[in-house]
């Protein structure tokens, strides 16, 4: 070997040191791992050379490169070795959980109070004897209206604020046609109520465009007024969980003959007058009646063999009582302060 290569060798030693000292990360590491050790790396040249040289010379040289490259192969296990911890202590702190950090906790979920309610009513009609029943929210006029005895031009339309899609069809503003159809499709003894959402053009404290109305029927041979006071009166000491008078008032409904409103005995005062109740000591929760004839016979049942009775209730309206809510809009603001008192 001569001096000159003598010197690149101690020269390159000097410049793979620096290098390597340089390296503040682990790519930064391969790139010189290709510089010095790859195939056109600086120590793989050298050592090229040595095929060259006179043997004695190529044994001596030889000696020097490989201690070199010995040495330069130390250095740079030894600087990755360090970036590689670093790296892992890097990631570990940034994993790290403290533990003494307040949880973000899980907030558990709940039915909706009006899901409750239909829920709670479905249930004391179901021990009751009643089958539960469900139809479409996109009526067409018949089931709507004519079936139940509302012909056109019945000034009774006019109290329902209905909204018509262009072709005609109407969103049902109450649940009755359920029990159109039921009727038109099961034969007498029917007993059942009809829980579902219906849509009115209305809004204000007590009225939203869109509420849950349950409706009850039965039709049998022999069912008369004092049926349906018995069912109803039961049902609504049974939904209050009190004792509570209840009492008829004549009203009237075009799909039932005679009807009636029913009122309840005030929950809030026990009938001795209140704000809610107005003062009356009486709060209004369902209108009811005998099921009209003509009804009967529109469905194909012959009225002059069975009788039926049927009676309609809000939803909300019930919930508002039982929860003491006096504003309808809040059921439907998804108000969550609201909402978890219900959890
Ligand atoms: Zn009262």
């Amino acid at each position: 070997m001569t001096d000159e290569s003598t010197n690149d060798l101690e020269t390159l030693a000097a410049r793979a040191r620096e290098s390597v000292d340089a390296c503040t990360s682990l790519a930064a590491i391969e790139e010189l791992k290709v510089e010095f050790f790859g195939k056109k790396g600086a120590i793989t040249a050298l050592l090229k050379t040595l095929g060259s040289l006179a043997p004695d010379a190529r044994r001596e040289a030889g000696a020097r490169v490989n201690a070199v490259r010995d040495e330069i192969g130390a250095l740079v296990a030894a600087r990755q070795a360090e970036l590689d911890r670093e790296e892992l202590e890097r990631r570990l702190a940034a994993g790290r959980v403290d533990v003494t950090q307040p949880g973000r906790g899980q907030q558990p979920g709940g039915l909706h109070p009006i899901t409750r309610v239909r829920r709670r009513i479905e249930s004391l009609f179901r021990n009751a004897g009643f089958s539960v029943e469900e139809g479409p929210e996109v009526e067409d006029d018949w089931h709507n209206f004519e079936a139940l005895n509302i012909p056109a031009n019945h000034p009774a339309r006019a109290m329902h604020d209905t909204f018509y899609f262009p072709d005609g069809r109407l969103l049902r503003t109450h649940t009755s046609p359920v029990q159109v159809r039921a009727m038109l499709r099961d034969k007498p003894p029917l007993r059942m109520i009809m829980p579902g959402r219906v849509y009115r053009c209305d809004s204000d404290m007590t009225h939203t465009p869109m509420f849950h109305q349950v409706e009850g029927l039965v039709v049998d041979e022999g069912v008369s007024f004092a049926h349906l006071k018995s069912v109803l009166h039961h049902f609504v000491e049974r939904f209050f969980e009190r004792r509570l008078g209840i009492r008829f008032r004549p009203s009237y409904f075009p799909f039932t003959e005679p009807s009636a409103e029913v009122d309840i005995e005030c929950v809030f005062c026990s009938g001795k007058g209140c704000r809610v109740c107005k003062g009356t000591g009486w709060l209004e929760v369902a209108g009811c009646g005998m099921v009209h004839p003509n009804v009967l016979g529109n469905v194909g049942i012959d009225p002059e063999r069975y009788t039926g009775y049927a009676f309609g209730m809000g939803i909300e309206r019930l919930a508002m009582l039982r929860y003491n809510v006096n504003d309808i809009r809040m059921y439907f603001d998804n108000d969550l302060r609201f909402l978890r008192q219900f959890g």
